[in-house]
């Protein structure tokens, strides 16, 4: 899907897209602080939320893919920057990120600038992903911090930094891949297993996620 910006293609502008992938079990006002930021901050043309479809590191979701799918489109049709990209959930099988990336560097071609977005509680957990020493070949990474999530890594990890690091978020722009950045954006400790949990409590979600991503999970009973 990710009905391109074509802006840039008129304008002769750099590609650059970042992407940020997730389970989105439900998608919240965590995720989507973060991404207006980064549209806003960072120049990039344009945004994409990638929901897995299985994920490879937590346990299935307990609504269906759909669902999570127009949970997001939902969210995002709200921000002019930001737009769904299904392409995990249509491949289906285990959503693997290193997949995605070579899949959209293939469309994108080889002088597109391509960022991954994840949170700091995601980058810690990197060495565990598959393949993840290839990632920077085909992407930078942008790691945003997170209420609770310190930044403690591994000694391959460390190295993996150390080799990386950009020294301003600005180099995300002047090369197609393989440079790490981290940023401090608004933190708002919000996730979404929180949200499941006060909905099985029968607690209010208000203001934690936008009112049409609640009025779904409302009409659809879901998390219940
Ligand atoms: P769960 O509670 O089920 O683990 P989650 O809130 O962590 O869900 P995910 O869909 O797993 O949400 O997260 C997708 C990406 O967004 C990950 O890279 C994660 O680090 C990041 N992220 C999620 N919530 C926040 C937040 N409040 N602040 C910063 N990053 C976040
Ligand atoms: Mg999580």
């Amino acid at each position: 899907m990710a009905e391109s910006n074509n802006e840039h293609e008129k304008t002769n502008e750099k590609v650059s897209v970042a992407i940020m992938g997730g389970t989105f079990d439900p998608i919240h006002n965590g995720h989507l602080r973060i991404a207006v930021d980064i549209v806003d901050r960072f120049h990039f043309t344009e945004l994409r939320l990638v929901p897995c479809f299985i994920p490879v590191h937590k346990s299935h979701p307990s609504i269906t893919a759909k669902q999570r799918l127009d949970m997001v489109s939902l969210a995002v049709s709200q921000h002019s920057g930001l737009l769904v990209d299904d392409r995990e959930i249509k491949r289906t099988g285990r959503s693997y990120s290193i997949d995605t990336l070579i899949e959209l560097r293939q469309e994108l071609g080889p002088d597109a600038c391509i960022t991954m977005v994840m949170g700091m509680d995601s980058f810690i957990s990197l060495p565990s992903w598959h393949k993840w020493q290839s990632i920077l070949n085909y992407a930078h990474i942008l790691v945003v911090s997170r209420p609770g999530w310190h930044p403690e890594f591994t000694l391959d990890l460390q190295d993996l930094i150390e080799k990386s690091r950009a020294k301003t978020a600005a180099e995300l722009q002047s090369a197609p891949a393989g440079k790490i950045h981290m940023e401090a954006l608004t933190e708002l400790g919000i996730s979404s297993s929180m949200i499941r949990t006060l909905c099985e409590q029968n607690k209010s979600i208000a203001y934690l996620l936008p009112e049409s991503v609640h009025a779904y999970i409302n009409q659809h009973t879901l998390y219940q």
